[in-house]
């Protein structure tokens, strides 16, 4: 439920008001507005706690949230969040351009196409050092070696990076290096792993799985925001569908509909959606129409070569072209808000 307080309420209000809901056996999230201050108490509720809460002195009213998720819903927030990624914000109208290589294979040519992407108009890098492969005998990443070249290469560039963790008792090593964290389609409902990234602080990119509905991503993000991180992006990166000529279907009904009910940002990923480079433009300009914060992409200097997601990873050039018609639509769409909002 949302507390409501009067406004103008002070500190003392607030203080109690958390010692009454911590009581309830309920946790208190404290949503400081412009104009007053909203108490999130969230939890396992039953009707009688609205009347115990309600009638403290300086509550104006309790407001029941109904969506199963809380903190990821619109109804706790109903602006858009921000996420801020090293010196990038994500949401709220700033948009995240982030590619790199499916993994890292060595430190030259992962230089080369931070360098491209960088030149190319990219803010963030992408790149994985644990990979979830589906056979055990394939490349699965260069491990910590991997996460010292990511570094290498995003400071180098100034190019903060992203990078997949596998498993939860890599929370520690990850974050020495990276400045996001992904949780990979295949972990959205490794609830220990999200748990865990929960406790700490480091901004966070949920990609929703193959076969999980929009109400399941946001329960995976809500576990996030649970624990205390409300760094949290999500990505939509396609699912499940029947036509084999794109390894899944990408989503956009998805982004709209999370973007509606969700005040999180969203971005796509169209690589891994497609499958093949030669949709990779056309889904990445569908996601922007429909509303995404962002993309990330796959982009490799020598694609036949790639040790992992060779297929759909864009050459430099092609990603040289995105970007031209990337900015061109991000920049309509701004045009377009601005014009709505002095209508
Ligand atoms: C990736 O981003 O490299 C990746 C494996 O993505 P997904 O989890 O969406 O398959
Ligand atoms: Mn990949």
């Amino acid at each position: 439920m949302l507390v409501i307080l009067q406004s103008g309420a002070n500190q003392e209000v607030v203080d109690h008001v958390v010692e009454r809901i911590e009581r309830l056996g309920l946790r208190a999230h404290i949503s400081q507005g412009e104009f007053r201050t909203i108490i999130g108490a969230i939890g396992e509720e039953n009707a009688a706690f609205y009347d115990q809460i309600r009638t403290i002195e300086g509550v104006e009213n309790v407001v029941s949230i109904m969506k199963p998720y809380k903190l990821a819903s619109r109804d706790f927030q109903p602006h858009d969040s921000q996420v801020k990624v090293g010196n990038v914000t994500i949401g709220a109208g700033a948009f995240a351009s982030i590619a790199g290589p499916c993994a890292v294979e060595d430190k030259q040519s992962c230089m080369e196409i931070a360098r491209a992407v960088k030149a190319s108009g990219a803010n963030m890098l992408r790149g994985g050092a644990f990979k979830p492969r589906t056979s055990p005998y394939s490349f699965q990443g260069l491990g910590e070696e991997g996460l010292k070249i990511l570094r290498d290469c995003a400071d180098e560039f100034d190019l903060p990076f992203v990078t997949e963790i596998t498993d939860p008792r890599n929370v520690e090593l990850v974050s020495k290096y990276a400045d996001m964290l992904q949780v990979g389609a295949r972990n959205m409902q490794n609830f220990v792993l999200l748990s865990e990234i929960g406790k700490i602080r480091m901004p966070v990119l949920l990609k929703r799985g193959a076969s999980n509905t929009v109400k399941d991503w946001l329960m995976s993000a809500e576990y996030i925001l649970s624990e205390g991180n409300s760094n949290v992006v999500l990505c939509e990166r396609g699912s499940q569908g029947f036509e084999n000529e794109m390894r899944f279907t990408l989503d956009v009904g998805a982004v709209a509909l999370a973007k509606r009910d969700s005040h999180l940002p969203v971005i796509v990923d169209p690589s891994h959606a497609a499958g093949r480079r030669d949709l990779v433009m056309s889904l990445a300009l569908a996601g922007i129409a429909v509303g995404a914060d962002g993309l990330i992409v796959e982009v490799h200097n020598c694609p036949d070569k790639a040790k992992c997601d060779g297929p759909q990873a864009l050459t430099p050039k092609m990603y040289e072209k995105l970007m031209q018609q990337v900015k061109a639509l991000v920049e309509i769409i701004k045009q377009n808000q601005v014009l709505q909002e002095t209508d």
